[in-house]
């Protein structure tokens, strides 16, 4: 028999696959070459039909895709830099001067970190959401890290800032300047790119009528998910529903602005008209659950994302910003999501683990516009896949795989991560770059934003200690 070749075997391990059946190999195994997955089953079917250069034994513990962290703000090294119990629209407006201030070696820096936290935390593929000041300087360095994901153009918008929010010099809101720079990050999609483009406004009523035409037009010409913040809560909607006389769903639904291609986040102030129309438009939703916690989200109370999804909806899950999201880390966003959802419903019977990770994979594929290339562990799919360990006292006893990651493990147990067919994360490590000097030189420009915008912090410390 002519055995199939395979860069990598994953051999003894509880196979989560995601596929339309949702099917389980208890003991199953995948093989891997080059890019993709070239067979998954049980392991007593595969293996004789495999001869691999490298052969990884799971022990028994639990292989699933990699997770699509579908809305996120490469800033994590403004981590700690303000207060956290600062109220919203200070915080946004400390924001908007950090964005405003960093330099492309703080935004490579932030960006190096940010991918490796993702990651660690078992994410393969991210949607990078359209607030980057050096687009490419940041892609470099996803790339180099060996993650998937998209990347948007910096701050495109063109009507005034909301109250309670000023200006960016950087960025001004002028629609000449948006289109301009509209579609700028397509440039990177070329068939086997690791980092591509898409298109994406900043959102929450920023963009006319015409620079949104504009962005789903680009968007359906050249095939790619047009994303932007939307409906985040009823300040938003309120001024939208001013501006445009009707609410803002309906309004894009009526002027024909959204479609199957579209993936707005937050979404946490839909009513049920707008929950019918984001089903029919076929569009993704994206939940960042502890944004909406942490922010102190009113709408968030009475979020639709559950029933957008048991409609037909897509659903994915996303970590947002440091600030508000706390931690890139879509375990952490499921769980939360999980959690928030029985306790507005009082009932224990609402949403399941499954539930999770369905929007932790397959949603957030199909939310980044690639479904039919990551999202679930199948023969021709990308190899974008986590492996988890099983020798924690939180994974014992071994019994209902979906649940004790989900519930109990978390992202303690991710042991290796796959992304386009190559170990990218091993034993809690990255493969292609050095932690060490990423972690120092987020430090550095931590401290270089510090002293830039006058912050200080409450522990403020320098140089840090030495703790040898
Ligand atoms: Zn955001």
């Amino acid at each position: 028999m002519t055995k199939i070749i395979a860069d990598y075997l994953v051999k003894n391990t509880f196979v989560i696959s995601m596929n339309e059946e949702r099917t389980c190999f208890e003991r199953g195994a995948i093989a891997i070459h080059g890019k993709r997955i070239v067979l998954v089953g049980d392991e007593v079917d595969v293996l004789p039909k495999v001869r691999a250069a490298k052969v990884i034994d799971a022990g028994g513990a639990v292989t699933h895709p990699g997770f699509v962290d579908a809305h996120v703000h490469f800033m994590n090294t403004a981590r700690g830099a303000f207060s956290d119990v600062l109220d919203t629209s200070t915080m946004m407006n400390t924001l908007r001067r950090w964005w405003d201030a960093v330099e492309e070696e703080d935004e490579r820096a932030a960006t190096f970190l940010n991918c490796l936290e993702m990651l660690s935390n078992g994410t393969t593929c991210f949607l990078e959401a359209g607030t980057l000041q050096f687009p490419d300087a940041s892609a470099e360095a996803a790339e180099a890290v060996g993650i998937r994901g998209f990347i948007g153009d910096p701050f495109l918008w063109d009507l005034p800032a909301s109250q309670g929010t000023q200006d960016m010099t950087r960025a001004p809101r002028d629609l000449d300047r948006s289109l301009n720079l509209l579609g700028g990050q397509l440039k990177r999609n070329k068939e086997d790119a690791l980092i591509k483009g898409c298109v994406v406004l900043f959102g929450l009523g920023s963009a006319s009528n015409d620079l949104m035409r504009a962005a789903k037009e680009r968007a359906d010409q050249s095939g790619v998910i047009f994303s932007q913040h939307q409906s985040f809560d009823h300040h938003d909607t309120a001024v939208d529903e001013e501006r445009l006389g009707s609410r803002p769903m309906r309004h894009y639904a009526d002027c024909d602005l959204i479609g199957e291609n579209c993936t707005f986040s937050h979404m946490n102030d839909l009513d049920p008209d707008e929950v019918g129309i984001v089903q029919q438009a076929k569009m993704s939703v994206v939940w960042c659950p502890v944004t909406s916690m942490n922010l102190g989200a009113k709408a968030a109370r009475n979020a639709k994302h559950l029933e957008v999804s048991r409609g037909g909806g897509n659903v994915a899950l996303a970590s947002d910003g440091v600030s508000s999201g706390c931690r890139y880390d879509v375990g952490l966003q499921g769980l939360m999501a999980l959690l928030s959802t029985r306790a507005k419903a009082d009932s224990r019977t609402t949403m399941t683990a499954l539930d999770v990770l369905e929007l932790a994979t397959i949603g957030g594929a199909k939310a980044v516009g690639m479904e039919r290339d990551i999202g679930s562990i199948e023969v021709g799919k990308y190899a974008d896949i986590v492996i988890r360990r099983s020798d924690l006292p939180e994974a014992q006893p071994f019994s209902d795989p979906i649940q004790s990651l989900v519930y109990n493990t978390g992202s303690k147990s991710i042991w290796k991560v796959i992304v386009n067919g190559e170990l990218v994360w091993d034993e809690g490590r990255p493969v292609r770059v050095e932690a060490g000097s990423i972690y120092s030189e987020a430090q550095q420009s931590h401290w270089r934003m510090m002293d830039k915008l006058g912050l200080t912090s409450r522990y403020h410390r320098r140089p840090m200690p030495d703790t040898k």
